[in-house]
């Protein structure tokens, strides 16, 4: 696989200061594909400077212009279209229809969001005798994950640079390549030097470096809650702005009414989508206990069309293969009942895991109560309206979730009281303009579309 052996910073490709390397593992075969820097604080220190000094220049740029550039960016993701989504299958084992329809197309779709909202936003309002000017926050440090390896960039650089702000990204370590592919998208552009920066590395230490760093004003990570709640305390104490996408456990909830059959088919599909690595995915499926078995049944009939290799890849690391086939042997060991698949390993090679479902889970399993992140879903069933509430509730986590009943009024009521940043009501579509983002322990801040984009920016008042 092609793969840069250097950070972009200020514009090009340089070596790193570090000597270290990270490789980069095809999930499905488990062979080395390629190596990239790992970096260290120097390397994160260059980038951040380089960021600063484009800061000025580019955060006066008129708004038509950074909009023009963002189309650009889109232009130039779509062009690569094909070669992202083979990227994306080598480091992250998506299967290549997926990887062209999701991981490939979606940022496309994002980045054309911002270039319209670039071109369109106001940055400027008048309340009374004051004028208030949405003014870009400064240098903004990203740290991202391997579950959608170009969303999730996209998702924090397109709307950052829209509203002024320059950027130094560190991808997961899983998933460096396709982040390339966006630097080269970023340069072939035309972007100004430093207004977007790329550094590799571990977590640990070039993560680290950059949420640390005294001239980041900027902290917004996607990840885990453990990793989360680290970097939300460093920008705490520093008192920089913060922006933290964290776990999710939503909440699937089929009321009497609904169309069963659907709503078990398209919930089991959520959840096998991605192989289960989706931060909102619909984990837990809530079943009136009238209709429970038939419920069971029908997920076990659903997730038999997800044979490993083919709709469903591998999960993305050895590390990840262990945790999950550790949570499928804790919900066995904690008393559900074992419906599909299991701990064994489907396949000889690659890190695969069998389509699980679990039933008679109870709310205060382990499986109920903590992110898997593999295809693994656990049906509870519930009492009474009130009951499913309760348990649709019952996390510390509150990111997404779907509403299935016999009328959308009825899906948006039980939604009203649900504490969670998104549901879906009766199969809605996801909307790419919409706000993403978690009440409780899922996070702080929103992306996508208008308020994604006001999240990079801070108001200064003038009174007249
Ligand atoms: P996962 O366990 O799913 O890989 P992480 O939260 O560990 O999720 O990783 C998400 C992102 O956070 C990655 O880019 C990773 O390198 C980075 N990261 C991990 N640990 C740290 C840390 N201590 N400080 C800053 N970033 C980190």
């Amino acid at each position: 696989m092609k793969a840069h052996d250097a950070m972009y910073t200020g514009g090009r490709w340089r070596s790193s200061v570090s000597t270290e390397s990270i490789a980069v593992v095809n999930p499905a075969d488990e062979r080395i594909i390629a190596e990239v820097p790992a970096g260290n604080a120097e390397d994160v220190d260059a980038a951040v400077r380089a960021a600063r000094e484009a800061f000025p220049a580019w955060a006066a740029t008129p708004q038509a212009r950074r909009a023009a550039l963002l189309g650009a960016v889109r232009d130039a993701l779509a062009a690569r279209q094909d070669e992202i989504a083979e990227t994306v299958t080598a480091e992250l084992g998506a299967p290549p229809g997926f990887a062209r329809a999701v991981h490939a197309a979606l940022p496309v779709a994002v980045a054309g969001s911002y270039a319209e909202l670039a071109a369109g936003y106001s940055f400027e309002e008048r309340i009374g005798n004051s004028t208030v000017l949405l003014e870009p926050v400064g240098v903004v440090g990203a740290i991202t994950p391997w579950n959608y390896p170009l969303h999730q960039v996209v998702a924090k650089a397109a709307p950052a640079l829209a509203a002024g702000c320059t950027v130094v990204l560190k991808p997961a370590e899983n998933t460096p390549l396709t982040a390339q592919l966006f630097a080269e998208a970023v340069d072939e552009a035309g972007v100004p030097a430093g207004v977007f920066n790329l550094v590799t590395g571990l977590g640990p230490v070039a993560g680290a470096a950059l949420a640390a760093h005294q001239d980041v004003d900027l902290v917004s990570f996607t990840g885990s809650t453990a990793v989360g709640r680290r970097i939300g305390a460093i920008a705490g104490g520093a008192v920089k702005r913060v922006a933290l996408e964290l776990g999710g456990k939503s909440a699937n909830v089929i009321l009497p009414g609904a169309d069963l059959a659907r709503a078990v088919r398209e919930g089991v599909a959520n959840v096998m989508s991605n192989s289960g690595q989706t931060c909102s995915a619909w984990t837990r499926m809530l079943v009136h206990r009238d209709r429970y078995e038939e419920a069971v049944e029908l997920a076990k009939e659903a997730v038999a069309a997800y044979p490993p290799g083919e709709r469903i890849g591998p999960v993305v690391s050895a590390r990840q293969w262990e945790r999950v086939r550790g949570y499928i042997d804790k919900g066995v060991a904690e008393g559900a009942r074992l419906v599909a698949g299991g701990p064994e390993a489907p396949r000889d090679r690659g890190y695969y895991v069998s389509p699980t479902v679990f039933a008679d889970v109870t709310p205060e399993m382990t499986i109920a109560q903590e992110e898997i992140f593999g295809p693994v879903v656990a049906l509870l069933p519930y009492e009474d309206t009130e009951d499913a509430l309760r348990i649709a509730n019952g996390t510390v986590y509150g990111l997404g979730g779907a509403v299935w009943a016999a009328d959308d009024a009825e899906a948006v009521a039980f939604a009203r009281r649900m504490d969670t940043g998104q549901v879906h009501i009766n199969g809605g579509r996801f909307n790419p303009l919409a706000p993403f983002g978690g009440y409780k322990q899922s996070g702080v801040g929103r992306e996508l579309g208008p308020h994604g984009l006001a999240e990079y920016l801070q108001t200064k008042s003038l009174q007249f």
